[in-house]
């Protein structure tokens, strides 16, 4: 159902959000309309995600290389971490929903965003009026008790879940293009997170996540190569469906501007295409 859940915050079709949405909308009104919303952005406590612990550990499996120590999510990795996510860090159990987010299957090109830059309220400024249930998605995302939480159904809280998603997809789009965020970026590249171009020219150069719309909805996700200049689709379908608007327009452009020394030289080589030799005559 996890599964379903992450189709519905792709950006493939734009009938499909809109019937989503409207789920979305009317499902919660219904129930929540007469709660106010939960204002506390406190670090109190992590509020429980019901279907998270086997729905995840399903999605979990192999995907990672063995070094990746940031995204592991297991026990002792988060209390080495360094921690800029797990902030109760009272249960060694818990995971933050921002690292066990990214950890999801077909998320891997998604950074842990700062909680400290979610908590500025600048930073989010505008997005408010594009997710639904704004309130409780951001409550959610920062892992905030909420006082509504046990009163939610498992439908409901798997509507919020998906405006969780695409919250922290639009507040991702923003914090990559941040030093910190191009850092965290600048670990996933060189743990080839974002793949390598499949040209035959460009010999495995890493790749970097980029959309062809800063508007949510308008395409999925590409990854484009440093070396010939060009986007390609993520190898992994899972992957392929996430949002471009999660990573927008700008990103491995200004992060190559960032970061000069890892744009390569311009790709000189081309294929020529030759019949029994011979080049072909172009008209
Ligand atoms: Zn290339």
């Amino acid at each position: 159902m996890h599964r379903d859940r992450g189709g519905g915050v792709t950006g493939s079709k734009a009938e499909i959000e809109s019937l989503d949405r409207k789920r979305i909308n009317d499902a919660l009104d219904k129930q929540l309309e007469k709660s106010s919303p939960s204002t506390s952005r406190g670090l109190s406590g992590k509020k429980e995600r019901l279907s998270v612990p086997s729905s995840s550990a399903g999605k979990q499996p192999d995907l990672k290389p063995a070094g990746q120590t940031k995204n592991n999510r297991s026990d002792e990795e988060s209390e080495t971490d360094g921690g800029d996510s797990d902030v109760s860090g009272s249960d060694g159990d818990d995971t933050s929903w921002i690292s066990w987010f990214c950890n999801i299957r077909g998320n891997e090109f998604f950074c842990e965003v700062d909680d400290e830059y979610i908590q500025d309220d600048f930073n989010l400024c505008g997005l408010s009026s594009q997710v639904p249930y704004y309130d409780y998605a951001l409550d959610l995302i920062l892992d905030v008790e909420s006082s509504h939480g046990d009163t939610f159904t498992d439908d409901q809280n798997e509507l919020v879940e998906s405006a969780a998603e695409m919250l922290y997809g639009l507040i991702h789009a923003r914090y990559i293009l941040t030093s910190k965020g191009m850092a965290a970026m600048l670990e996933k590249l060189k743990s080839y997170d974002f793949g390598r171009c499949p040209r035959v020219y460009c010999c495995g150069q890493p790749c970097l996540p980029v959309g062809q719309s800063d508007i949510s909805r308008s395409s999925t996700v590409k990854i484009f190569c440093p070396e010939c200049e060009d986007v390609y689709y993520p190898r992994s379908k899972n992957q392929g469906n996430i949002d471009g608007a999660y990573f927008g327009t700008t990103f491995p452009h200004l992060f190559l501007m960032t970061y000069p020394h890892l744009k390569p030289q311009k790709a000189s080589q081309r294929y020529t295409p030759r019949v029994f030799g011979f080049k072909i005559h172009k008209p």
